[in-house]
This record gives structure tokens, C-alpha cells and sequence, in this order.
């Protein structure tokens, strides 16, 4: 059985990122830069006041007379000269001759008779063109996702439109004769089927489009009707139906499309019927029906996937150690992944708890994880305070 570095290398290396395309930047959030961003415009654009006072010579004293007035958007048009200043408001243009700002805090005006508590020292409240950021440079990298202060700079650097990576359009299709859409009546001793809006979900989270092709039956040629419909897309995750029982058919309902399997099977716990091959161009990772198992998998393989697809480096943050709360037992022939909730101790420390059932299909156990234990195979017995290295989830 491949372990799970050696599954995620081989998933990873039959993966290219899918290109980019241009999109507003009004509607860039949590996309990922294609070209690194170079600003179309300084900012400030001139020298702007950074308050509301009056503009001045700092060489003149205090006394001093108003000869006009520069408010944001309506710039002075004439010269500061000796013994002179102009009434001035937060981003408005400094006019020439101008080299301070005294606030309006420390200013007396009796008409135009201007008289400052103190003289104002040279660039005193000023923001200097190009204070923040030149005309020409470049200021996000390419592989970052945008975040909204991202947008505000990208607009502030009067980029109208971005390249960004193309989101990858995954397909996901549940299998089961036993699940019904959340809501829907549900079969005897059935379920609701929680891993498609999970997958959804995580999909949506890192980047990717989904697009839900339902639930297949356990029959043949239900899984084929569905899983043809994956057409078009980058990639089609199933979920359930890839263990070994009589009714596990999805690999060879997929076979029938032209699927062949990379591996089936992996040494990992929850998780070990994970498969990944190709159905002509279209890659498939086939992920266990256990939600729980169906989850952990998905952040071990359909993350750095995605990741990968756009261009950005696949590798997931490294884990971190955690003080253990509570003893774990010795490790099996499978690395295993516990949930688990890490917590910040109050001496600031990292303190990690992991979560009393560990059944792959408790579902409020994993709401309630925030983070996944690391047990390497065959890991020794470990006790409360031992360093153990934690994956956080979030
Ligand atoms: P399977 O791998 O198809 O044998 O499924 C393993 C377990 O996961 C069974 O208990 C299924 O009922 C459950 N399961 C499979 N698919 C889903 C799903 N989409 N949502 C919730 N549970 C599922
Ligand atoms: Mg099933």
C-alpha cells in the first residue's frame, strides 16, 4: 500500500495548474494572482494634507494671512507665497509653495488673519506622492490569494481588471442507495447525504468550482448516467462505493468510461479506500464514504490538488507540535489522522486535545475538531505532555 506522501506526490505530479484568466477585480476576493500586480498610478497621486488645517510655509512664523482654500477633489490653483497660507482639508492637494500643515486644532482664525499656536515644522502632516507606493511597482506576488485589503490596494492602484488563475471546476458525485438529499424523506435506516455539501463546501473554500452531479445508485449503470455528466470539468471527486463490499462499483462503472486506477488504496486510517486515476483527460479521486474519512482525505489530497491546479504551491501548512492532553496508544500499520481540538494554554503554549471517539462516521465529533493529530506508522504509545505534531484545520 502507498503511504500518504508517496499517494499525494503521485496525484500531484499528473497535474497541471489550468491557466489564467482575466477577471474585475470587483469580483477577484479569494482568487489567486496569475502575474504579479504593478501599479498604474503612485498613491498619493500628488502631495496630499493628511488633516484638516491650513497649508504653509514652515520658514514663516505664525502670523499669517488665508488666500484661498484646497479641499479634496478641488486643488488651489494658485502660489503660497511669504507671510501667506490657504485653508486646507484632509486629502486635499498641497498647494505650491506649501510645505506644512498646521491643524485646525492649533490654529486661530479671526477672517483671514491666521495665527498658529506654534510654527509648523517642514512636512508636518503631508503625505508625500508616491508615500505608499510608486507608479511602476510591484507590490503583490503571483500565486497570493486575494483578500478584501488586497482588492483595496489593487484598486488603489488603479487596476481596473486582474490575471487571475482559472478556478478549477471539480464535479462531485455521492453513491449510495441509502442517502437522500438533506430534507427529502429518507430510506429505511438511511442517511442524509452530508458528503456532497461537505465537498461542496471545502471545494468552494479552496478555490474551486463544484458542481453537484447528485447521488448514484449502487448500480452500474446509474454511476455511469452520473459520472459521464462530469464531462467538461477539471477534475471529478466520487465519494463512497470504493471499499471492497458487494456493492463498491464505482471503480468499475468508471472503468466502463474509459477509467483506469493510479492507486485504490492507501495506509492511512480514516481513509484507507482512497483511488485517483484518469478517465481520458479528466482526473478522479474517488474518496471513502465515511464522512469523517471522506473529509480527512479531502485535506490530504483535494486541497493540495486544488492548490496545484492554480498554480500555487500544493504544499499544505506544516503541523505544528502540541502539548497532549490526554494519552494516545501505540500507532498501527496505517499513519492515522486524529481528530482533535488545539487549544492555546494560558502560559501560551499549544495544548492539544484529541477527540474521545474517533469513529470515521461521527460526523458531530469532527464539527467540533479543529485541528488533526499526526500518528506516523507504528507510533510509539505517547502520554499526556508529550510534543505531538498537529495539523490545524482551519
Ligand atoms: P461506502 O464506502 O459506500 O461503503 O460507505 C461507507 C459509509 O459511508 C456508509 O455507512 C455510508 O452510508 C456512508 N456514506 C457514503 N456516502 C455518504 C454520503 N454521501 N454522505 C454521508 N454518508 C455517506
Ligand atoms: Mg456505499
Amino acid at each position: 500500500m502507498l503511504s500518504v506522501e508517496e499517494a499525494q506526490t503521485l496525484v500531484l505530479s499528473n497535474l497541471a495548474p489550468l491557466g489564467s484568466e482575466t477577471v474585475a477585480v470587483s469580483q477577484a476576493l479569494g482568487r489567486v494572482l496569475a502575474q504579479p500586480a504593478t501599479a498604474r498610478t503612485s498613491h498619493p497621486t500628488a502631495d496630499v494634507s493628511a488633516m484638516d488645517g491650513w497649508a504653509v510655509r514652515s520658514a514663516d512664523g505664525v502670523n499669517l494671512t488665508q488666500i484661498g482654500e484646497s479641499s479634496a477633489g478641488h486643488p488651489f490653483d494658485g502660489t503660497v507665497g511669504q507671510g501667506q497660507c490657504v485653508r486646507i482639508f484632509t486629502g486635499a492637494v498641497m498647494p505650491s509653495g506649501a510645505d506644512s500643515v498646521a491643524i485646525q486644532e492649533e490654529v486661530k482664525a479671526d477672517g483671514m488673519a491666521i495665527t498658529l499656536d506654534r510654527p509648523a515644522p517642514a512636512g508636518q502632516h503631508v503625505r508625500k506622492q508616491g508615500q505608499d507606493f510608486a507608479k511602476g511597482q510591484s507590490l503583490l506576488a503571483a500565486g497570493q490569494r486575494l483578500t478584501a485589503r488586497d482588492i483595496a490596494l489593487l484598486a488603489a492602484m488603479n487596476l481596473p481588471w486582474i490575471g487571475v488563475a482559472r478556478r478549477p471546476r471539480v464535479a462531485v458525485l455521492s453513491t449510495g442507495d441509502e442517502l437522500a438529499l438533506p430534507g427529502e424523506p429518507i430510506p429505511e435506516g438511511g442517511l442524509p447525504n452530508s458528503n456532497s455539501l461537505m465537498l461542496i463546501a471545502c471545494i468552494q473554500e479552496w478555490g474551486g468550482e463544484a458542481f453537484d452531479l447528485g447521488i448514484a445508485k449502487d448500480d452500474f449503470d446509474s454511476l455511469v448516467a452520473k459520472a459521464k455528466s462530469a464531462t467538461g470539468c477539471d477534475l471529478l471527486i466520487t465519494t463512497g462505493g470504493v471499499s471492497v463490499g458487494a456493492y463498491d462499483k464505482v471503480k468499475d462503472a468508471l472503468a466502463a468510461l474509459g477509467f483506469s486506477a493510479g492507486f485504490h488504496k492507501i495506509a492511512m486510517k480514516p481513509g484507507k479506500p482512497l483511488m485517483f486515476g484518469r478517465m481520458g483527460g479528466l482526473p478522479v479521486l474517488g474518496l471513502p464514504g465515511n464522512p469523517v474519512s471522506a473529509y480527512v482525505s479531502a485535506v490530504l489530497f483535494l486541497k493540495p490538488m486544488l492548490r496545484q491546479l492554480q498554480g500555487i504551491s500544493p504544499a499544505l501548512a506544516s503541523p505544528v507540535p502540541a502539548k497532549l492532553a490526554a494519552p494516545l496508544p501505540a500507532g498501527g500499520a496505517r499513519e492515522e489522522y486524529l481528530r482533535a481540538r488545539l487549544e492555546t494554554a494560558q502560559d501560551g503554549t499549544l495544548a492539544v486535545h484529541p477527540s474521545k471517539a474517533q469513529d470515521s462516521a461521527m460526523l458531530s465529533e469532527l464539527a467540533s475538531a479543529n485541528a488533526l493529530i499526526l500518528r506516523p506508522i507504528k507510533a510509539a504509545a505517547a502520554k499526556a505532555g508529550d510534543q505531538v505534531p498537529v495539523l490545524p484545520l482551519d
